[in-house]
């Protein structure tokens, strides 16, 4: 039976080898026209109209995903509800922003299970880890159903990359390939809930994408009751492999402090994130929570993010703060996957990958 599935994942030797084609320079025609986001092989006309056909019947379309839904909102996000080939429903987001940069959002498992408590992922576990190719097919979907050109990546859907590290550095290779995608490493950002073993594997390899990490509060005691991460890696530790991988990499990075109402905006935390951030090279993204239901948590008011704002301002921490694009399209992380998967039954996997 063949079980190729999709050709997104191969390298040009491998799709001689997977596809039997006769000639090497096949391989770079299939690949161009995949790069452009041709699924089918009837439309690849440098093919001879033998070898569409014999392809065709081989294993139908080059992809192995389709788009289910899609919706929009007036900022320019777009979502798209993507079906795999075992019909569980992942989603990728197309965001833009006033410097013209549009980035995409990829998921890198089917669900999750890290179980931050302000997360909705989090809500379904994880069914499994994607697969380089399948992560691949998210940015080629969000291409074709958008006008503008992707210029930016960030391994920020549903799913903890890190936890799912083989594919995910597979999928960045192949963007990065100029013969492929040729995206920059610097426009491709990996956003961790802190996953130490990642960040330090990350380091190794020597890949110098962008690290972005989910850090919610400084305080120790106070994070580990809302990401259980904090009780494998604590703040300290997270701190120590930031420090390792920015000797490596040398990349300035991204701390994601979503704001949470009551919970971790005031004086306190302030301070503890100014203590936890000094030696690192790194830019606060402040995120107000996005609502999702039956999470115990609120959106803080203008006036709570503002006294919060002239904190860091006292602190000399520098920051940035995210605005609401995709808020419309419930643009938090998971949101629309987990109601297009409700009702299904899934296989839960409770030991994720961790390398
Ligand atoms: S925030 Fe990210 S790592 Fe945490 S549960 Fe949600 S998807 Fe997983």
């Amino acid at each position: 039976m063949n079980t190729l599935r999709s050709l997104y994942g191969l390298s040009n030797d491998e799709l001689i080898h997977s596809l039997s084609l006769a000639k090497p320079y096949q391989a770079r025609q299939i690949s161009d026209w995949l790069t452009k986001g041709v699924t089918s092989f009837s439309e690849m006309t440098n093919l001879s109209k033998a070898d569409r056909e014999r392809l065709t019947a081989l294993m139908g379309s080059a992809i192995s995903s389709t788009v289910v839904t899609q919706s929009g909102d007036a900022s320019g996000a777009l979502k798209l509800g993507i079906k795999t080939h075992d019909g569980l429903t992942i989603e990728a987001v197309l965001l833009t922003d006033e410097r013209g940069r549009a980035t995409a959002c990829l998921s890198s498992q089917v669900g999750c299970a890290q179980g931050c408590t302000f997360c909705k992922t989090a809500t379904m576990g994880l069914v499994r880890n994607l697969a380089a190719y399948e992560i691949v097919e998210q940015y080629v979907h969000l291409q074709r159903y958008s006008e503008r050109a992707i210029t930016h990546l960030v391994y920020m859907g549903m799913g903890e990359p890190l936890a799912n590290t083989t594919e995910v550095l597979k999928s960045v290779r192949i963007f990065h390939d100029p013969q492929r995608f040729n995206i920059g490493l610097r426009r491709i950002t990996i956003s961790t809930c802190g996953l130490v073993s990642g960040i330090e594997r990350l380091a190794r390899e020597e890949l110098a994408v962008r690290l972005a990490v989910s850090l919610v509060t400084a305080d120790n005691r106070l994070r580990s009751t809302i990401m259980a991460v904090n009780k494998r890696y604590n703040v300290h530790e997270l701190k120590d492999a930031l420090l390792t991988y920015q000797r490596a990499c040398g990349k300035r990075l991204t701390i994601e402090y979503c704001l949470l109402g009551g919970v971790n905006t005031d004086e306190v935390n302030a301070y503890k994130l100014a203590d936890w951030l000094t030696g690192l090279d790194a830019l606060v993204n402040l995120i107000p929570w996005n609502p999702a239901d039956d999470l115990p948590y609120t959106t803080p008011t203008e006036a709570e993010i503002g006294r919060f704002e002239r904190l860091l301002d006292r602190l000399s921490i520098t920051y940035t703060r995210r605005r609401s694009r995709g808020q419309a399209i419930d643009g938090a992380c998971g949101q629309l996957a987990v109601a297009l998967n409700k009702g299904l039954e899934y296989h839960l996997i409770t030991d994720d990958e961790d390398e």
